[in-house]
């Protein structure tokens, strides 16, 4: 092997580069000027308190994630004492509040009204999760487009969106909010949902600003329990964790939120570091900061100081909106007469949310994104929702299909059970807080919408959703209703088994609810709930053929079900048409092609797992189980149960051997890995086609895989493609331990196939 000089060839020098920052928004600089000359202009008639007022974000209260609420909201705006407004939708109540800050306070200044659009506005998509697991960029940049379109018909113009936390740890019930663990494919999900929120112009009625979230490292709390502590080494947090909130800066992103937890013991809506070393002067973001829900005065429960203290040390850091703690408004003031903020720090935080306004467009027409009719004839319309039908059903990850029991015949009787089965409230999953359920079909609604009268659908419940009563209200907040029955759970399963008895095949909707994953809901236990996983085993006692519809908002523990449910089909939360794109799946209008993008573990204990871990010193060799001193567990192996890109389809794709143009290359050149791909199964079908590469000597420890590049192709059966990837010195770049962003030469293994594990490779040299 060629090992590897210490002094690393540095082949593109600089670190963190700030090169790109605000390129897809960034106005020419005659356009600057314009701007600042108007911000200028006005901000020389602003009083100091009207300065601090426009910091102040607060929420319009349809949908609240915290206990605090704003006051006297109408007040405020006409003293100038709003910046903007969250959770406050449709055009008339949008109009009336600006109205307010337009006409009755003192110096006009239009408001700025945000929202969780996270997947999807009305019309709602897969979970963020369930999105990634597409790998189709394109689409998920349409369903981001969609999403601004109706949202901005609706009245509003900023999204808190894309969520770009990488996690791999499923206890977070916030990995579902998320692209799941990889940095590469995270990164590249966060520029497509940025251009579709964005679009290349601002100013457009029907494009909206979007917010990276959480600033950083949300999805690396400790335990998996929300809004805990992270502590994370630097070269882990550049090569692992801070790449997507990078590349959607880089995408042109318009505001950055902080997160809620602390970061080397420095909370990120204090952290300095974050807020101004990294995100402002490394990676050049002309933006504007907003905190989380009530973050500022949550500083005071991380034991930072007084609500003044801690607004002083927010503003100090970097941020620049404060979200319903009013610590900016009440305190900040005084904290300048006392000396403890500077005048330049308040008018540098104005400039920039001036600035967001601006760019909306919303001086020159403050009621841009107010138009009845728009709101009549863009939202849930057909067309968007054919898209969530169609991008639904690309998000299915099947998980087992033995006997090629699926897809399903259009004929005969279905005993379709489960406390999932019916119901609408379910399928949107979390942050969908403008989800119509009327035009959001359960699932026994959906099947029957797909295969009309040619099969009979035999439904029940089949058990509760958890055994618990107070557990499952906790689970199902926020108004989701899972229908519950209190009678026995031996008679309620009897009637199940009772309708299975009669069918041709059974079909049984369990998992999660909706909102057992998303914020503030952590989970110790991965596995299905026992009373469901009863309820399972007395169906596939009867001897009928079982297919396991999964519902769920992260990776969970499937070990039992994997070994004996014939087959399982993952349905994430597929949005509004989620149940009618399960049945163009379950019957085969539709070939499943979703892909996982986190690991499934094979039980709660091997977490945090993921595919690009590190090799150790005393790896295990590959295919064993336990080896006294290695690196593994006396009671599992190391094997996760279904790992990153792992997904079925209905047909079967066979690999050739990897084709290199040539054994090495420099800095500057790169070389082409060609594969050829074959569709040897009956039927037509998309695989995404996954390429990694592995360092294998390094300046500092380097991952066993990463993930570099991937296509997704389409193809007939018996069809053949060649697929070409190209690589240079650029997909090779890491952190080194100076954090320098550098490719060091040498051997380098290359993996391509249809997941992380099942892979040919080759072997290259970078000189
Ligand atoms: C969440 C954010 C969200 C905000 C506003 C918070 O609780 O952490 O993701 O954007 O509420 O609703």
């Amino acid at each position: 092997m060629n090992m590897k000089k210490s002094t690393y060839l540095m082949i593109a020098g600089l670190l963190i580069s700030s090169s790109s920052g605000f390129s897809q928004q960034q106005p020419g600089a005659a356009a600057n000027q314009k701007m600042n000359t108007y911000i200028s202009a006005l901000m020389s008639k602003m009083t100091i308190e009207e300065k601090i007022g426009q910091l102040n974000l607060v929420t319009g209260g349809e949908a609240t994630t915290g206990s605090a609420v704003s006051s006297d909201v109408e007040g405020k705006i006409q003293r100038g004492q709003v910046g903007g407004i969250f959770s406050m939708t449709t055009p008339q109540r949008i109009r009336k509040a600006q109205e307010i800050a337009v006409t009755k306070s003192r110096l006009k200044i239009p408001l700025i009204f945000g929202q969780d659009v996270i997947h999807g506005y009305k019309t709602t998509f897969p979970i963020p999760l369930g999105l990634a697991a597409t790998w189709d960029l394109p689409l998920i940049q349409k369903t981001a487009r969609i999403a601004a379109t109706e949202a901005s018909a609706d009245g509003l113009n900023w999204t808190f969106s894309p969520m770009v936390d990488i996690s791999r740890d499923p206890r977070w019930g916030r990995i579902s909010e998320g692209s799941g663990e990889d940095t590469y494919l995270s990164s590249e999900i966060a520029k497509a949902m940025v251009k579709g929120y964005q679009g290349d112009d601002l100013t457009k009625y029907n494009t909206i600003m979007a917010c990276v979230k959480h600033f950083a490292l949300y999805g690396a709390a400790e335990s998996g329990r929300d809004y805990n502590t992270t502590d994370m080494s630097l070269h882990r947090m550049y090569n692992e964790y801070l790449p997507p909130y990078k590349a959607a800066i880089d995408a042109g992103a318009g505001s950055v939120m902080t997160s809620f937890n602390d970061i080397n013991g420095v909370p990120a809506t204090a952290n300095k570091w974050l807020m101004t070393d990294l995100l402002r002067k490394q990676w050049g973001f002309k933006g504007f900061v907003v905190t989380d829900y009530t973050a500022v005065s949550e500083l005071i429960d991380h034991g930072l100081g007084d609500l003044q203290q801690v607004s002083a040390l927010s503003l100090k850091a970097g941020v620049e909106m404060d979200m319903v703690s009013e610590g900016f408004l009440n305190t900040l003031g005084k904290s300048l007469k006392e000396g403890k903020v500077t005048e330049e720090q308040i008018n540098n935080a104005c400039k920039l949310v001036l600035e967001a306004k601006y760019k909306l467009g919303l001086f020159d027409d403050p009621y841009r994104y107010c138009n009845d009719a728009r709101a009549k004839k863009e939202i849930l319309t057909p067309a968007n929702l054919q898209a969530a039908r169609e991008v639904a059903g690309q998000s299915f990850v099947l998980l087992k299909n033995q006997n090629n029991l699926l897809p399903l015949k259009r004929s005969g009787t279905i005993a379709l059970i489960g406390p999932l089965a019916n119901t609408r409230s379910n399928m949107p999953g979390t942050w969908s807080v403008n989800a119509e359920l009327n035009n959001t079909p359960s699932l026994l609604e959906g099947l029957k919408t797909v295969v009309g009268n040619n099969v009979k659908i035999l439904h029940s419940l089949g058990s509760n959703l958890l055994e618990d009563p107070a557990y499952q209200e906790r689970a199902t907040m926020f108004g989701r209703e899972i229908p519950r029955d209190n009678r026995s759970e031996e008679v309620i399963i009897q009637e199940a088994v009772a309708n299975a008895m009669k069918a041709d095949v059974v079909v049984a909707a369990l998992g999660e609810s909706s909102e057992m994953s998303g914020e503030s809901s952590s989970r110790t236990d991965l596995e299905i709930p026992d009373v469901q996983q009863r309820l399972l085993a007395a169906l596939l006692k009867t001897g009928k053929p079982v297919v396991l519809v999964l519902f769920t908002g992260r990776p969970l523990a499937l070990k039992w079900e994997s070994e004996n449910v014939p087959a399982i089909l993952n349905v994430w939360f597929g949005g509004t048409q989620a149940a009618a794109a399960i049945g163009d799946v379950l019957f085969g209008n539709v070939n499943p092609s979703g892909k996982l993008t986190a690991t499934f573990p094979q039980n709660v204990g091997q977490v945090p797992i993921y595919y690009s871990h590190k090799s150790t010193g005393r790896p295990l060799e590959e295919g064993k189980w336990f080896s006294k001193f290695r690196s593994n567990y006396l009671d599992v192996t190391n094997e996760p149960l279904y790992p990153f890109g792992y997904g079925l389809s209905y047909t079967t794709f066979s690999y050739g051997d990897i084709k290199l143009s040539a054994p090495s290359f420099k800095a500057g050149e790169s070389i082409k890995a060609t594969v050829t791909v074959t569709n040897t199964g009956k039927y037509e079908g998309k695989e995404v086609v996954q390429l990694y590469t592995r360092d294998m000597v390094g300046s500092i420890t380097r991952p066993v895989k990463e993930l570099k590049s991937f296509q997704k192709i389409s193809l007939k059966p018996g069809e053949s493609r060649e697929v070409t990837f190209t690589i240079s010195a650029e997909d090779l770049k890491f952190y080194n331990a100076e954090l320098q962003y550098v490719a060091e030469p040498g051997d380098f293994k290359l993996f391509i196939g249809t997941n992380s594990r099942d892979l040919k490779s080759a072997d290259f040299k970078l000189l």
